[in-house]
């Protein structure tokens, strides 16, 4: 059975003077896209109208191909959470879309959910002997169980939140959304990120403070490793229901996955982005003529190489803006090709030139071969790569897209090896304690480069074929 694995965004808002929120929720939602193109949704309520009356609009496809004018005036309501969706196999399930919405003994209860659990076939195993069915195959589903058999008997949400967040192993930023609250929790380690925003008197819960801005929203604070936030027409609570553990931030989202005008955790992704680029001038240094980085995601530690080598930054690639990443293509062959698709080389910019060519990681090397092959082809003199990350060699279980082991090309090659296969003159990653020093020594999970985990992986069960996991 197909494997889930979560890059996802979430967004959460509650205002308590009754105004509709699905424009916020709308905007809210563009302004996650980078993190999931898969699917996205929003189900929104009204807290003054009958219990249990929602509407839930999602599918597959960008925010601006699921919502327009029309069916966003027609989701009333001015409680409500949206989810973008990006996963790598059997993602095309229209029922695995966010958010999900369930019956419960209160009402409704609303639930998106970013990250992956690790002990979800433990706790699917448990359900499923009891009688449960399930309609998707994301562990999202799985943490809504739970909920509802919880709430049966605790005197508030949160507290049934609380007690399901206990039996979770893994990595979750959640909003959930029940008949009259908001409710936001991080997993203990704050693995995925979750920040709490304010505009006027609505409070906003949304996985990067890019979202916030879009929708003209102030940032307030992150939401803490282990905290549970609920808001409702009383205010604002926090608590910390769990034992504390050692935190740790996924270091992929500064890297790679949140967008550059994001501070997480209070760490600026930009700044982080460019003291990589700085380090690996110091690390790996090379006389060349110009600087250049992969559209997008390798521009600004280019940028920070070329300030910290005196190497003038330059423009080697036109991206075309209307194509997803390329890594949400299946097969390598169409993956070869959509690199091409998706940029082509500035002939002029780089002939007879000493090009240093920069991203932020290599994964299976599909991108990095081809366009060090774009680059000779133009003419370029010598092909320097920089990766502004240590080699790539470990799985992820807590939601960052990682093929297999063997697929990842520094797995299986050796630096030179690598270096020869991507038809390069030189190649130079970022060290381990530049990784750290990156984000200014946050406490981080780098398991996919170091292979140690903030907690212990469990073997999965074996579940029957149908259920997924
Ligand atoms: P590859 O071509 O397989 O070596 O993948 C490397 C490219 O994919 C780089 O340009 C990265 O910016 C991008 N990338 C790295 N990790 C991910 C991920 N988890 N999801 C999507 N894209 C990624």
């Amino acid at each position: 059975m197909d494997k889930l694995k979560e890059e996802c965004g979430v967004f959460g808002i509650f205002d308590p003077d009754g105004k509709d929120v699905a424009h916020s929720i709308y905007y809210g939602l563009m302004a996650l896209q980078h993190r999931g193109q898969e699917a996205c949704g929003m189900a929104v309520s009204d807290t003054a109208g009958p219990v249990g009356n929602y509407r839930c609009v999602k599918d597959a496809g960008l925010v601006s191909e699921v919502f327009h004018e029309k069916n966003l005036k027609e989701i009333k309501g001015n409680l409500g959470i949206g989810h973008v969706r990006y996963s790598t196999t059997g993602g095309s399930r229209p029922e695995n879309a966010q958010p999900l919405v369930i019956s419960y003994i209160k009402g409704t209860l609303a639930l998106a959910h970013n990250g992956n659990l690790v002990n979800t076939t433990d706790l699917k195993w448990e359900l499923i002997q009891n009688g449960a069915v399930f309609h998707t195959t994301t562990d999202s589903e799985v943490i809504a169980f739970y909920l509802a058999r919880e709430r049966v008997h605790t005197q508030s949400v949160q507290e049934a939140v609380a007690a399901t967040a206990r039996k979770l192993s893994g990595a979750y930023a959640l909003v959930i959304m029940s008949p009259k609250k908001l409710i936001g929790m991080r997993d203990p380690y704050g693995l995925k990120p979750l920040c709490l925003g304010k505009r006027e008197n609505s409070y906003i819960l949304t996985s990067e403070s890019c979202a916030l801005e879009s929708v003209g929203a102030e940032f307030i604070r992150d939401v803490k490793p282990g905290e549970l936030i609920a808001i409702s027409a009383s205010g604002i609570e926090s608590s910390f229901p769990l034992a504390k553990e050692r935190c740790a931030h996924c270091i992929f989202e500064y890297i790679y996955f949140s967008r550059l005008d994001s501070h997480l955790d209070g760490i600026s992704v930009y700044d982080a982005r460019i003291a990589a680029g700085k380090a690996l001038a110091r690390s790996h240094p090379v006389t060349a003529d110009l600087v250049t980085g992969v559209p997008d995601s390798g521009l600004p530690a280019a940028k920070g190489y070329a300030e910290q080598s005196g190497i003038p930054f330059g423009m080697a690639f036109h991206k075309n803006s209307y194509i997803g990443r390329t890594f949400i293509k299946p097969s390598q062959t169409e993956r070869e090709n959509s690199v091409h698709i998706k940029l082509s080389v500035l002939t002029a910019a780089v002939k007879e030139k000493r090009v240093v060519l920069v991203d932020d990681s290599i994964v299976r090397g599909t991108t990095m071969k081809n366009l060090v092959r774009m680059l000779k082809g133009a003419g370029a003199r010598e092909v320097h790569i920089r990766i502004s990350s240590p080699p790539f060699r470990f799985p992820c279980y807590f939601g960052t897209d990682v093929p297999s082991g063997d697929e990842l090309i520094a797995n299986r090659y050796s630096l030179d090896e690598i270096r020869q296969m991507l038809g390069a003159d030189s190649l130079g990653y970022l060290s381990l304690d530049d990784l750290s020093d990156m984000v200014n020594g946050l406490p981080v999970c780098r398991g996919c480069f170091d292979g140690k985990y903030p907690m212990v992986i469990p073997e999965p069960k074996e579940l029957p074929f149908w259920c997924g996991e």
